[in-house]
């Protein structure tokens, strides 16, 4: 079972200009900003403006329209960063045995390095 959200997790006070970020993009239903301990030379991260813990929460009660805004968000995002050649790769942890550590649904975007392939 998906916990209760919870208002207070980090990626709520940044929705809501309480602690501030390095924003990229911002429309109706998303924000994205970069992370604060880069894992790639470019490391995104894109998260939806509404209230859902993980990619689980989000896939089984966001409307469709939020959905849809989300991913095109993303994708517009890795455009207008420049990502789409040589390429990105995306990322969301859900649950404890991804390590997911804000609960606040986001993707990662990756990139500006060959990445080596998935969990080396
Ligand atoms: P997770 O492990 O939950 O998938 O990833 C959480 C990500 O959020 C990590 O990559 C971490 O560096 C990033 N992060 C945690 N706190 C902050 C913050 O206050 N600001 C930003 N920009 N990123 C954060």
């Amino acid at each position: 079972a998906t916990l209760p959200y919870d208002d207070d997790n980090i990626f709520a006070r940044i929705l809501r200009g309480e602690i501030p970020a390095k924003t990229v993009y911002e429309d109706e239903f998303a924000l994205a900003f970069h992370d604060i301990n880069p894992q790639a030379p470019t490391h995104l991260l894109v998260i939806p403006k509404g209230r859902y813990v993980s990619w689980d929460d989000f896939s089984a009660r966001a409307e469709d329209r939020e959905i849809a805004g989300f991913v095109r968000a993303v994708g517009h995002v890795a455009r207008e960063a420049g990502l789409v050649e040589p390429g990105y790769r995306l990322l969301a942890n859900c649950g404890i045995n991804s390590h997911q550590e804000v609960p606040h649904l986001h993707v990662h975007i990756f990139a500006g390095r060959p990445l080596g392939p998935m969990l080396a």
